[in-house]
C-alpha cells in the first residue's frame, strides 16, 4: 500500500525537493505552504505521515499539531531550523512524533519517516492484542460490554463464568492450570479450592456447549483445561 506523506513547509524549493525525493521512494506526496491550509488538509484526509515545519505563515507549526492533535492522531515530524531544546521539548509537548533540524541530509529525513511508520505499525499490532473483541469458534466475547453472544444473542454469565471464559478464551490452545485459574479469576493464591474452578467450568459447559458435541472446553486431566483451536 503505498504511504501518504502530507508536507507542510512554506521555503517552496525545500518542500519541492522534499516531494521529489519521497515520490521517488514510492510515496504518495502533497504540500501545503501554509499552516492554515495544511491544517485544513491534515483533517480532510487521513495521511500516514506529516511533515511539519515550525515556522509557517497562517498558523504556525506548534498550532498546527495542537489543533490536529484535538481531532486525529497522525504522526507527525516536526522540522525546523531552530534547534534549541525548549522548541524541541516544546514540538514534542504539542504532539509531535519526532524532529528534525534543518538543514538536514535527505537520507536522515527518510530514515525518521521509516522509523515513525515502523513504530506506528508496531502499536497498531500491540493494539490488537488489546482488542475490544474476542472471537472462539461462535462465541464472541465483547469485552467493552462484558457479554459473550453467540449468533448474536447474549448468553447470560454470572461475573465469575465471564472472568473465566474470557481468561480462557484470551489464552486459546494454552493448558491453564487450576491453580492459575483461581489466582487469576479469583484472586487467590494456593491450591486448596480449586475444585471451585471445576465447578464453575461446569457451570459454563451447561451454558456454552452444543448437547452431543464435544465441549467447548477441554479439560487437561490432571492439569486444568484449554480451549483449543
Ligand atoms: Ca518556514
Amino acid at each position: 500500500m503505498v504511504q501518504k506523506v502530507l508536507i507542510i513547509e512554506d521555503e517552496e524549493k525545500l518542500a519541492k525537493f522534499i516531494s521529489l525525493e519521497l515520490e521517488h521512494e514510492g510515496y504518495y506526496v502533497a504540500s501545503r505552504n501554509n499552516g492554515r491550509l495544511g491544517l485544513e488538509a491534515a483533517l480532510e484526509e487521513d495521511w500516514d505521515v506529516i511533515l511539519l515545519d515550525l515556522m509557517l505563515p497562517g498558523l504556525n507549526g506548534l498550532d498546527v499539531a495542537r489543533r490536529l492533535r484535538q481531532a486525529k492522531q497522525t504522526p507527525i515530524i516536526m522540522m525546523t531550523a531552530r534547534d534549541s531544546v525548549l522548541d524541541r521539548v516544546s514540538g514534542l509537548d504539542h504532539g509531535a512524533d519526532d524532529y528534525i533540524v534543518k538543514p538536514f541530509a535527505i537520507e536522515e529525513l527518510l530514515a525518521r519517516l521509516r522509523s515513525v511508520l515502523r513504530r506506528i505499525d508496531i502499536e497498531t499490532e500491540k493494539s490488537g492484542i488489546n482488542r475490544t473483541s474476542v472471537t472462539y469458534r461462535d462465541l464472541v466475547i465483547e469485552k467493552e460490554n462484558r457479554v459473550l453472544r453467540r449468533n448474536n444473542v447474549i448468553i447470560e454469565l454470572t461475573k465469575r463464568e465471564y472472568e473465566l471464559i474470557l481468561m480462557l478464551m484470551e489464552n486459546i490452545n494454552t493448558v491453564l492450570s487450576r491453580e492459575d485459574l483461581l489466582r487469576k479469576v479469583w484472586g487467590q493464591e494456593g491450591n486448596s479450592e480449586t475444585n471451585v474452578v471445576d465447578v464453575y467450568v461446569r457451570y459454563l459447559r451447561n451454558k456454552i456447549d452444543i448437547p452431543g458435541e464435544d465441549s467447548y472446553i477441554q479439560t487437561v486431566r490432571g492439569t486444568g483445561y484449554v480451549m483449543r483451536q
